[in-house]
């Protein structure tokens, strides 16, 4: 791997958050589409790290020598509106208001994916969330949309379990069960939100007789959300945050029309929290892939310069008591 390293002079940060990530995304869907799916073969968990090897290798002569470019992974966030106020919300979503939401239409949604895959080869990883995304009226026309689009090959729709799904969701999930699946949060340790989450066994029954798969995420702690610094700290890198403090630098987001290195970053960016300027504008760039192969090269990225991370676990999804 040196050797490649060395002669396509690459510079370390781009080799963790290209070609390493677009290596392990592409190990994990294939092996979460076998497992959920059946689609593809068997792959030895043992044998993780020798795959990933080949993966790595396999991208840096695709991007070099072919000029292809992939994307690891990338999370449409298709609503702002959600059914919780949680006060530690990762992506800091109670801060939009009323005024302020942001609902992705269709034509808006269409237009922002076709012009990403018009200058990528494939999206490793793709997610829908919002908020809470089925909120968003749109969204069965949106998987329907997705899941006929080759450079996709395993579409994830996060739901935080509060609401029942649709009938036309329903129709549109079922008839692509071997393409999406769907990824319910879990935040039944909090007795508080009993009520709330009383339709969580319904869902997961829906699901199941329509024969759509799922996961539920593991009942797990939080980490306090601790928002923004007033000023920047410039010694950390991103490469830093990377490795040794935040996993989020890879859950790159669109947010009304840009992308931004996490959904923090992008509602800091939409609601003017910070001065963010390294967002890539996906319908004004003139050169969008350049412009992403330059947000992957990236050394410092303005959110990560603000951001305050914490680790004091805290109970899932403790909510807001009083109106913002
Ligand atoms: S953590 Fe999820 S459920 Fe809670 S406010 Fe944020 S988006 Fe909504
Ligand atoms: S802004 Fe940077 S450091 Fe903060 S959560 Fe997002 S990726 Fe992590």
């Amino acid at each position: 791997m040196q050797e490649l390293i060395e002669k396509y002079n690459i510079k370390k940060l781009f080799y963790k958050r290209y070609f390493e990530e677009n290596a392990k995304q592409r190990l994990r869907m294939e092996m979460l589409a076998f497992l959920l799916f059946k689609n593809g073969r068997f792959i030895n968990p043992m044998k993780k790290e020798e795959f990933l090897k080949t993966y790595v290798k396999e991208e840096i002569e695709n991007f070099y020598k072919k000029k292809e470019l992939n994307i690891p992974q990338i999370e449409f966030c298709i609503t702002t509106k959600c059914t919780l106020k949680c006060k530690d919300c990762c992506a800091l979503i109670p801060k939009f208001n009323k005024y302020k939401h942001i609902n992705m239409s269709f034509e808006e949604y269409k237009l922002y994916l076709d012009r990403i895959l018009e200058n990528v080869n494939s999206i490793r990883h793709f997610v829908l969330l919002g908020g809470e995304t089925l909120i968003n009226q749109d969204l069965a026309k949106m998987i329907e949309y997705t899941c006929n689009l080759e450079k996709i090959n395993i579409v994830e729709l996060i739901t935080n379990g509060t609401m029942k799904f649709p009938n036309d969701l329903i129709t549109e999930l079922k008839r692509n069960n071997k393409k999406v699946y769907v990824y319910i949060s879990n935040y039944s340790v909090n007795s508080e939100l009993q009520s709330i989450l009383k339709h969580q066994q319904q869902i997961i029954d829906t699901l199941k007789e329509n024969n759509i798969k799922y996961q539920m995420a593991e009942n797990r702690e939080w980490v306090r959300e601790m928002g923004f610094a007033d000023t920047p700290s410039d010694k950390i890198t991103t490469e830093e945050r990377m490795h040794f403090k935040c996993f989020r630098t890879q859950c790159n987001q669109v947010l009304n029309g840009y992308i931004d290195i996490c959904s923090k970053a992008a509602t800091a960016r939409e609601l003017n929290l910070l001065d963010i300027k390294d967002s890539v504008d996906i319908v004004n760039s003139w050169d969008l892939k350049e412009d992403l192969i330059n947000f992957y090269q990236n050394d410092y990225i303005d959110g990560c310069k603000y951001c305050i991370l914490s680790s004091e676990k805290i109970m899932p999804a403790i909510q807001e008591k009083e109106e913002i």
